[in-house]
């Protein structure tokens, strides 16, 4: 096969499409190279090569160095320039390149060719021996660290002696002379640390850098890198090889970084910096303060020094026309590298730019106006996720922070307020109309009330998938997770880290979009939709196939979905209701009872309540459909604890505390996920249920009388397994819906469906269905019975499970389509061919991740159901998906 392929004057043998040979620099720099841009000449080695290389045991496939050399000559023939020439040397850079971006994972090194002899030729050639040395002595450090494995901390400590002795403190102060001296040093230091001579052969340099690039694409940082990102390990890195040009050679030099347009806002101009006198990675390396590529940029960042724009004019003209050259021919944002060489500008990388999700809003919209894309790669553009970072408030930017934790970005978000260590305390403040921020060890369901009054939650252990992430996210609350500097003493009120102790109603501050957390008050901004946000979610809108529904509770999550564009309910959760301060005594009651009777009494408490919750929803929704799913999770979690608790529920029962406390060991299970729930419950005390469809229909009748809307109400069946408890729950609510319609208003429209999240279920959709007008997949339950994995307990072995590529994913965030999805599949199958009009639904939390979404819309589903901060996500997912 080909192994090697050339660019320069003009010309390239590889381009865009060769992405996966030659990685992502190479086909950037074949592309620039073949539009003409002034790009220094050079040649790329294939991944193949690098594949090759580790399994071969570190040997190259036949006549690469056949290939290479001859690649080598078309490159001194461009540049006049002959490799290891000792009066005209040809110098080159050895950089790395994947297909995928990994930053700073792998290794470059420049001025290779240089030895004691060219470095001679290269001082009077250029008439100037201090950048000369500077080069070499560069070389020798990138070298001496990439290749030879000499740590870059001891060239620079021998760099700082020196400037320390002659009292210099700028690099560009040191003199030809004092760089010699510096060369000497550098190559003692190689010899003691590694036993070898640094090598003056180019050649060897040469063969020996190409062989360290190619090595640390197995490099333990890489390896990592990639497990993390999903990159595979058989993609390999690209080897390219491109003539140095030198921006340290003086005062008309340079080297720069920009952005084709503004990175954070998206704004249409050139947005970059540059160093005077400089080499290579000097920008991002922080030694001196780059100087702004615009005038604009420079009153932005309030600089002293004079703009490129400034101070030659001229090169940047050709910067600016070789941006618009790029975006005309990518038609996207670019971030590219460049170089000036004694007033010529040469390029040296251009790949897309990583943008803010409010930049990419506005470059996809404003690219649409200028004509370089259509609508349809627009809504391409957009990283659905990103839209996260506009919908949550943000930390503002210019005020002070003081960090004291860090831990897992959970929620994204910001928020500041008090600390509380309970869930009641955080109900009791934001009752008082006070922030709460909740911190606690880790969250169970009982705290639900507690996190829905809080602005922002805190644990201290716990991963992404923790109960306190996963609520968090649902609710929209900011959350930091697992901050294990953390430590909380419940007894003494007061959390401590790292010798800081804070007490309750200390104010704290978090930003669950990094995983900080802050003491004191740091103010935060409200995100404002943007025009560009609500344009390119119209045309999402135009082009999407799935309808995107809202996993919904409380009127506040519904306003805001509708906010967001959710086009109805697709969960709604009755249990969520029952945690409200005043109601779970009644809830108790019911549980706790021991008859029939018993429980009715209590269900008589609840039954206003509810029907009061869903008639406001039902009025907000404003007759779209509203999913209510009939009360699911086990009892456990509406028990009582200890003494007080007990004692107010026997007040209420008008029974014996002994009573009650006899009856919670009784209704107590081992194994609650798989217990007395969903269904079973409906069917072992019909009379609940009997409550919860009173109250619905009921509702539904009010909100239809009084606003004169049809209400679209949809039951939904939690935890079937089989036809027959389906059809029994069903004759139940059929008959109670009866009555109560026989009563009231004639405006109800109401359909039974159930739940599937029981791999049985799945399998029997066939028959379900016949009971069924709708399945909604509740695929966080159906992820547990399919793999037997309980979410509470998941975090202490899955994070190993990804680590060691078992799972690519977690399996609660990115549905697992090979064995779950697979389960979805026979469902969607066997349920449309007993009912061809079946609504088929997903309400998990993967119905906001949008790999997840874009498999639903594949199964053709009708429509998927997120939180509401997921709606916009899953609307652009779904455009993306049907494109
Ligand atoms: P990275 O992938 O880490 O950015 P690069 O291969 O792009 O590594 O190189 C690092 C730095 O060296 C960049 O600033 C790049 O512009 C510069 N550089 C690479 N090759 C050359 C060259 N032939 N001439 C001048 N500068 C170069
Ligand atoms: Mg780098
Ligand atoms: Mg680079």
């Amino acid at each position: 096969g080909k192994y090697v392929y050339s660019f320069g004057n003009g010309k390239a043998e590889g381009n865009t499409g060769m992405r996966a040979i030659l990685g992502g620099k190479g086909t950037g720099l074949a592309e620039m190279s073949a539009l003409g841009l002034p790009v220094p000449p050079g040649f790329t080695i294939t991944t193949e090569v690098c594949t090759l290389f580790s399994k071969q045991g570190g040997n190259y496939p036949p006549g690469l160095e056949t290939d290479v050399a001859k690649s080598l000559t078309m490159v001194e023939k461009l540049t006049g320039a002959r490799f290891g020439n000792a009066h005209r040397p040809l110098l080159v850079s050895v950089r790395s390149g994947a297909r995928a971006s990994m930053p700073g994972m792998m290794d470059t090194v420049l001025n290779l060719g240089l030895n004691d002899h060219t470095v001679r030729g290269l001082a009077t050639q250029s008439g100037d021996p201090r950048f000369a040395y500077d080069s070499y002595r560069r070389f020798i450090q990138m070298f001496g660290d990439v290749v030879m494995g000499v740590d870059h901390h001891h060239f620079e400590d021998i760099l700082d002696k020196h400037k320390k002795v002659c009292g210099l403190s700028l690099d560009t102060e040191l003199t030809a002379q004092d760089w010699q001296d510096i060369i000497c040093e550098y190559k003692l230091k190689i010899h003691e640390q590694t036993g070898r001579d640094f090598p003056q052969d180019p050649r060897m340099q040469l063969w020996d850098a190409i062989a360290a690039v190619f090595r640390s694409w197995t490099n333990a940082r890489a390896v990592t890198y990639r497990r993390l990102h999903n990159i595979p390990n058989n993609w390999g890195t690209a080897v390219n090889v491109q003539a140095m040009v030198f921006g340290n050679m003086g005062d008309d030099s340079a080297t720069g970084v920009a952005f084709t347009r503004d990175p954070a806002t998206g704004e249409n101009a050139l947005y970059g910096e540059y160093l005077v006198n400089a080499q290579g990675e000097d920008v991002v390396a922080g030694i001196r303060t780059p100087q702004q590529l615009t005038v604009a940029g420079r009153l932005a960042h309030r600089s002293k020094l004079p703009a490129m724009e400034e101070v030659m004019p001229e090169v940047f003209q050709e910067l600016n026309a070789v941006r618009h050259n790029l975006e005309k021919h990518y038609g996207d944002m670019q971030d590219i590298e460049f170089t000036v060489q004694r007033g010529k500008l040469y390029m040296l990388q251009t790949r897309v730019g990583k943008r803010t999700a409010s930049a990419a809003l506005k470059i996809a919209c404003d690219m649409v106006d200028e004509g370089v894309i259509n609508e349809d790669q627009a809504i391409m553009r957009v990283d659905p996720g990103s839209l996260n970072q506009l919908l949550h408030p943000t930390l503002d930017p210019k005020a002070e922070r003081q960090i004291i934790a860090r831990g897992l970005p959970a929620s994204p978000g910001a928020a500041s307020g008090h600390i509380v260590f309970s869930a009641d305390e955080a109900e009791r403040l934001s009752h008082a109309g006070e922030k709460a921020i909740l911190c606690r060890a880790e969250t169970s369901p009982e705290d639900i009330h507690g996190m829905h009054a809080a602005v922002g939650i805190v644990t201290t252990r716990g991963g992404m998938t923790s109960h306190a992430a996963v609520v968090a996210r649902g609710m929209g609350r900011p959350c930091v997770a697992g901050a294990s500097e953390i430590s909380i003493d419940y007894k003494a009120s007061t959390l401590s880290v790292r010798g800081l102790v804070l007490k309750e109603g200390d104010l704290v501050t978090l930003d669950g979009g990094t995983g900080e957390v802050m003491s004191g008050f740091v103010p935060t901004i409200e995100p404002e939709l943007s025009e560009d946000f609500s344009r390119l979610m119209g045309w999402a809108d135009a082009r999407r196939k799935l309808g995107v529904l809202v996993n919904a509770d409380t009127p506040g999550d519904c306003r805001k979905a509708l906010e967001f564009g959710a086009e109805g309910i697709g969960l709604c959760r009755t249990e969520h209701m029952f945690f409200e301060a005043g109601r779970i005594i009644a809830v108790r009651e019911m549980i706790l009872a021991n008859s029939e009777e018993g429980r009715r009494k209590a269900l008589a408490k609840v039954l206003p309540m509810q029907r009061h919750d869903f008639a406001e929803i039902f009025r907000i929704m404003h007759g779209l459909p509203v999913t209510i799913r009939l009360l699911d999770p086990p009892l456990h979690e509406f028990l009582p604890h200890g003494e007080a608790e007990m004692n107010e529920v026997a007040d209420a029962a008008g029974v014996s505390v002994e009573l009650v406390r006899e009856r919670v060991i009784k209704v107590r299970e081992v194994n609650p996920m798989l217990g007395h729930r969903g269904c079973r419950l409906g069917i072992t005390y019909p009379e609940i249920y009997e409550m919860q469809t009173r109250a619905i229909i009921e509702a539904a009748a009010i909100v239809a009388k009084e606003t004169g809307v049809n209400v679209e109400v949809e039951i939904m069946i939690p935890f079937v397994a089989m036809e027959s408890e389906l059809r029994i729950v069903k004759e139940h609510v059929d008959s109670v819906a009866k009555d109560v319609l026989m009563d009231e208003g004639k405006n109800v429209h109401y359909v039974v469906g159930t739940m599937i999240e029981l791999p049985r279920a799945a399998l029997n959709a066939g028959k379900i269905a016949r009971q069924a007008h709708f399945f909604s997949f509740g695929t966080n339950d159906l992820t547990q019975t399919t793999f037997g994995l309980s979410r509470d307990d998941a975090g202490s072995f899955l994070p190993t499970y990804e680590n060691r590529g078992i799972v690519q994913g977690d399996p609660f965030v990115h549905l697992d389509v090979e064995g779950v999805g697979e389960l979805m599949r026979i469902a969607v199958e066997r349920g449309r061919k007993t009912r061809p009009d079946l609504k088929l639904c997903l309400c998990g939390e993967h119905g906001g991740d949008s790999a997840s979404v874009k498999f639903c819309h594949e199964l053709g589903l009708d429509c998927v159901s997120c939180s509401p901060y997921r709606v916009p996500i899953a609307r652009l997912s779904a455009a993306q998906a049907a494109l």
